[in-house]
């Protein structure tokens, strides 16, 4: 078999799985190297597809989305074991690794297990276990590696009482006490799940909110409901100073001079780039201090016939925004006029206990580049589905130009919202207003129908705002804020 191909992907992961499967679609040959037995990276090993399908397991396990909703109590098991827990993970995670495998067969891509090293701009070095190591020659290079958990200063991450996002996945029993450092998705994912399943559980957050990217309110709605239904407990502003193991559990120390002692601590601040050892700054790739390439807005890097992709470029770090990017980047490789972009409007889901989700702009955004704007409310109270489901305390917030009513920014909390927020995308994507929402039939009963009276309240806002400042001018749907917030 020859060692030349038109591109060599380094990393299995979301972005190297398409970025291969898409220059083969083209015709390409195309050869992907992965260090680990299993594809998949991060988002099916270790991430994405566990972290959601233990949020399934623990609302299942736990009967939260049913709770009260029967009259009955519908717990379905009192004491989860840890591999009950994982059992459904497991099996997801299996299924996942096939279809990855089905892919890069049917677009027959040679897959070598090995560690790969860039060792010239078009020539990768691959070290297999237990088989002479092999040279592989490309057109162009794809690094995929991703990212992995930052490692806290100071203290051993020892997969049992103080973990991350990795080991936590190992853990041999489901704990009682569980302390989450770290108030951003990833933490406040694991918290809601384990919380759900029982667990006692307290967020350390240095940060004045959780979820400090989203809007406020977001991030206050789900402190709320963490707070309220979870009986999660958060400290804000506060950091770490010592965390110390002892015998069976760990003692944290805050920077309020609080205590507390917990069966595990869960890690989660920030994560790097895996670029460590492949060999690319020798070769005039340039990585910055968390090991992220750097890359143009084609995913080249510094040497032109290297691309990177995914979560080893840093943000958005997206197992959904890393599929796209690579295929970005392939299209420009073999100057493919395919898919010369990735969309700027991107879909952020987080799975907590609620559901969020978010696409646009938030007030924040807006308020600091000075934009006029307007704000629109629907709670799921007054949605019938919502009601159905038992999620009265969700609800959608839309943001939208003062002037031209133009939909800037979604943001969603409670059930479907990940799902929901798609819609929004759309409209945003192709510089819609909120006439589109006023104007749409929505199935009945529909979560969906909430963008309808988000628009109407919306519409009610602007009215009062015009009632108050005499003068301002009418257009689009503001003509029909009388007749529209049935
Ligand atoms: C807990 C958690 C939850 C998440 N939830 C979501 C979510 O809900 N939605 C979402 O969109 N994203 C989510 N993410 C992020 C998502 O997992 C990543 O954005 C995604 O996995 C990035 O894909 P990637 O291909 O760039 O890198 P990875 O998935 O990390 O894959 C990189 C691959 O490269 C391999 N590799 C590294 N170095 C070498 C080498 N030298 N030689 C050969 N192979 C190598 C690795 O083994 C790995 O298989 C989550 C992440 C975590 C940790």
């Amino acid at each position: 078999m020859s060692d030349h191909f038109d591109l060599v992907v380094i990393g299995a992961g979301p972005a190297g799985e398409k970025g291969a499967a898409q220059a083969a679609y083209f015709g390409k040959k195309v050869c992907i190297i992965e260090r680990s037995p299993k594809p998949g990276g991060a988002a099916v090993n270790t991430g994405t597809i566990p972290s959601k399908t233990l949020r399934e397991t623990a609302l299942y396990f736990s009967g939260l989305r049913q709770k009260g909703l029967y009259g009955v109590d519908l717990r379905v098991k009192h004491d989860i074991t840890i591999s009950d827990f994982m059992h459904r993970e497991r099996a997801v995670v299996e299924s996942t690794w096939a279809l990855i495998d089905e892919n890069l067969k049917r677009h027959h891509v040679t897959v070598l297990q090995g560690v790969a090293t860039v060792v010239g701009p078009k020539a990768v070095a691959v070290a297999r276990y237990g088989q002479p190591p092999r040279t592989v020659t490309a057109d162009a290079i794809l690094v995929a590696t991703g990212s992995h958990p930052q490692q806290p200063k100071g203290v051993d991450v020892d997969g049992s009482i103080i973990v991350d996002s990795d080991s936590l996945l190992t853990l041999q029993k489901i704990p009682a006490r569980m302390v989450v450092i770290g108030g951003g998705v990833i933490g406040c994912e694991y918290a809601c799940i384990f919380a759900a399943l029982g667990v006692k559980v307290t967020i350390i957050n240095s940060k004045a909110r959780l979820l400090a990217h989203l809007d406020a309110e977001v991030g206050e709605a789900l402190r709320t409901q963490m707070t309220a239904r979870l009986g999660i407990s958060v400290h804000l502003n506060v950091e770490p100073t010592e965390i110390a193991v002892e015998g069976q559990h760990a003692r944290v120390r805050l920077s309020d001079d609080s205590e507390m002692y917990s069966d595990v601590v869960l890690f989660s601040a920030g994560r790097v780039g895996n670029t460590e050892g492949l060999g690319l700054e020798p070769l005039g790739v340039r990585c910055n201090q968390r090991g992220y390439i750097q890359v143009d807005e084609h995913y080249r890097t510094a040497v032109p016939s290297i691309y990177a992709a995914g979560d080893v470029i840093g943000f958005p770090a997206l197992a959904s925004a890393s599929m796209e990017q690579a295929r970005v980047a392939v299209c420009h490789a073999f100057d493919l006029k395919y898919k010369q972009q990735v969309s700027n409007v991107l879909p952020y889901g987080v799975w907590t206990i609620p559901e969020i989700a978010t696409v646009g702009d938030t007030e924040d955004t807006l308020m600091n580049r000075g934009a006029s704007y307007e704000v629109g409310r629907s709670s799921y109270r007054i949605n019938p589905r919502g009601q159905i489901l038992g999620d009265t305390d969700g609800f959608l917030k839309l943001l939208f130009d003062r002037d031209d009513q133009r939909v800037l920014g979604v943001s969603i909390v409670g059930e479907g919202a990940c799902e929901l927020i798609h819609l929004a995308a759309s409209v945003i994507s192709f510089g819609g207003s909120i006439d589109y929402f006023i104007q749409s039939v929505f199935n009945y009963p529909a979560l969906s129908d909430a963008y309808k009276y988000a628009a109407y309240d919306g519409l009610q806002a602007l009215a009062r705002r015009r009632a108050k400042i005499p003068g301002l001018p009418t257009t689009g749907s503001q003509r029909i804020v009388k007749t529209s917030t049935d």
